[in-house]
């Protein structure tokens, strides 16, 4: 028999896997344990940063003196023990349970739509089909949001979206209703996903590992404007995408492909191919000047950065006491946007819609406020994911084989600002990198801010600069921004600024990227956003000189009346559910 040990100790307990010895930490499950051990066993629904559920039952295992299979995410180990890990018995209840899985899934009439994962581990189990029909009528689409499709026929109620939806984001538009073989995933009270309060993030499609969540795709829109000679069709593509694609086509993920990727844009019809960096720099800039007025008036403060659409949203349905604290901004895609289509339209004499913008982007959410009414700066929203299918179907090219070429003139420029703005904490430290500039009339030395460089999604910090003091707070994921949204509300905080995305680790975590966020792959792209930061020249907004062009050509100043009637909005109190 084993000993047991005092849940409180903090003393390593020793057990063997597949009699291994390993120690562990008191509470470790036995999935970490056998991470721990550089083995694997089948996980579908274990996330590290979402609450394992057992919901799939795939990872079960033999445990010492448990008299059934245990699932290894959820079980805890608090005392010396053995586990196996691939016994016969163990194999043949995966195989099972993955035939009943499939099983869940055979009205499925659709082609098979995304995620591999669910496919890969029924081949490795070496099912082909499963023994079992269907007894189910098939479920309808839900296409009713602009953003994400979801195909009720496709899934396996694993759950994860349910949990991403509301245990990381507290959204909670969808959840799993009925029991036994009735169970489902439904947006809540049974209504479409646009009746809810999705706030378009998708993470629910990164975690959906059977495609039953994808994002709506609009790859046929780009290819039906590259082909229309009328148009002239402008990209605008994201870091953050560039790194994705890095790793898509096999490349080290530090790889610079953003050259590349102009290079192919063009290949396949694009007119003009710019950096989303240069929106990021233009709402930094203008939000600093924003920043200086409601500081010296005192009024709606603090001031909550607008930059994250799905983050917009969760503040018009659960806060709209807060809506009067949002920047007036719209987001960084959308100015953009804006300034192109009123650059080119008024230079080529041509009528705005003539000139198509498409944003290439981690940001599902991006999709949703394209169609909002009062958002006009941007026609076609194709994420990571979808690029990577447009890129393997249209183009044919290796991307490792093309040579750079440069973003289009006279908005070529790069900053380490824009680039730090895709990862959570620099949109407010390329913020900052304007706003103590404007308060001192001096320049700032010191332009990087640690206080904000943590992967911690919450962090609260004060910032002096000279005679001015800033409190901030920084969140990422909707839950952790809720916590400070609540407290704003509950008048316990005196912050100044306040920055909130919606994705893990912010939009290097998009829901339109190819893989969910976990905190070594945040840490990984935060340390490479850094890095580019501090390789860049340019490394403030305002030094930018393709934002100075935007000024000189089409705004004339920062926060005048061309600022506001371009790249200001209002928004707008949304129902609860
Ligand atoms: Fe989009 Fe970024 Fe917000 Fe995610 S964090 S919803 S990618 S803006």
């Amino acid at each position: 028999m084993f000993e047991r040990v005092d849940m409180a100790s903090n003393e390593q307990i020793s057990i063997t896997i597949n009699d291994q010895p390993v120690e562990v930490d008191p509470g470790t499950t036995i999935l970490e344990a056998v991470k721990q051990l550089g083995l694997s066993i089948p996980t579908l629904c274990a996330l590290p940063t979402l609450p394992s559920n057992g919901a799939c039952r795939l990872c079960m295992v033999e445990v010492e003196d448990e008299p059934y299979l245990q699932a290894a995410c959820t079980y805890r180990i608090n005392h010396p023990t053995s586990v196996a890990t691939h016994t016969p018995h163990i194999l043949d209840s995966r195989r099972m349970t993955m035939e009943l899985l499939m099983t869940r899934c055979l009205n499925n009439k659709e082609p098979y739509t995304g995620d591999e994962r669910f496919q890969q581990l029924a081949y490795e189990l070496g099912i082909r089909h499963p023994r079992f029909t269907a007894s189910d009528t098939s479920a309808p689409i839900d296409n009713s949001s602009p953003a994400v499709r979801f195909n009720a026929n496709a899934c396996i109620q694993c759950g994860l979206c349910v949990s991403a939806c509301g245990d990381m984001q507290q959204v909670y538009a969808i959840s799993m209703n009925g029991k036994g073989v009735h169970q489902q995933v439904q947006p809540g009270l049974n209504r479409l996903l646009n009746e809810t309060e999705c706030t378009a993030c998708g993470q629910c499609s990164v975690v959906c590992p059977t495609g039953a969540f994808v994002e709506q795709d609009h790859t046929s829109d780009v290819l039906n404007a590259l082909g229309d000679r009328d148009k002239m069709v402008i990209a605008v593509i994201s870091p953050s995408v560039s790194s994705a694609m890095a790793l898509e086509f096999g490349m080290d993920s530090k790889a610079e492909v953003s050259g590349k990727l102009v290079h192919v844009l063009k290949q396949i019809g694009f007119d003009m191919v710019f950096s989303a960096t240069v929106g990021h720099d233009l709402l930094a800039l203008e939000t600093a000047f924003e920043l200086r007025s409601r500081m010296e008036s005192g009024q709606n403060l603090p001031l909550i950065i607008s930059s994250c659409p799905a983050l917009v949203k969760q503040v018009e349905h659960q806060f709209p006491d807060l809506l009067p604290h949002l920047s007036a901004n719209r987001s960084p895609a959308q100015m953009f946007g804006r300034v192109l289509k009123t650059y080119y339209s008024e230079r080529l004499e041509r009528d705005a819609s003539e000139v198509i913008v498409v944003q290439i982007t981690p940001c599902l959410a991006g999709k949703y406020e394209r169609q909002r009414h009062e958002l006009e700066g941007v026609d076609i929203v194709i994420t990571s994911r979808e690029l990577t299918r447009l890129l393997r179907s249209a183009s044919g090219y290796a991307l490792h084989t093309l040579s750079d070429v440069p973003f289009d003139t006279p908005f070529n420029d790069l900053s380490g600002s824009g680039v730090l703005s895709e990862v959570s904490g620099g949109t407010m430290e390329a913020i900052l990198r304007t706003f103590f500039e404007l308060k001192s009339g001096t320049e700032l030395q010191q332009i990087e801010f640690d206080a904000l460089r943590h992967v911690q999604p919450l962090r609260e910090a004060e910032i002096t600069v000279d005679d001015e003091t800033l409190q901030v707070a920084v969140a990422y994921d909707l839950g952790h921004g809720n916590t400070i949204l609540q407290r704003i509300q509950d008048d316990q905080t005196a912050y100044h600024l306040v920055e909130i995305m919606a994705c893990p680790g912010g939009c290097v975590g998009g829901g339109g990227q190819p893989e969910f966020g976990t905190p070594e792959s945040i840490q990984t792209m935060a340390e490479l956003m850094y890095e580019m930061d501090q390789e860049l020249d340019i490394r403030k907004p305002r030094k930018n000189p393709s934002v100075n062009q935007i000024y000189e050509n089409v705004l004339k100043m920062p926060s005048g009346a061309q600022s506001q009637a371009l790249l200001q909005t209002t928004f707008t109190e949304r129902g609860r559910y």
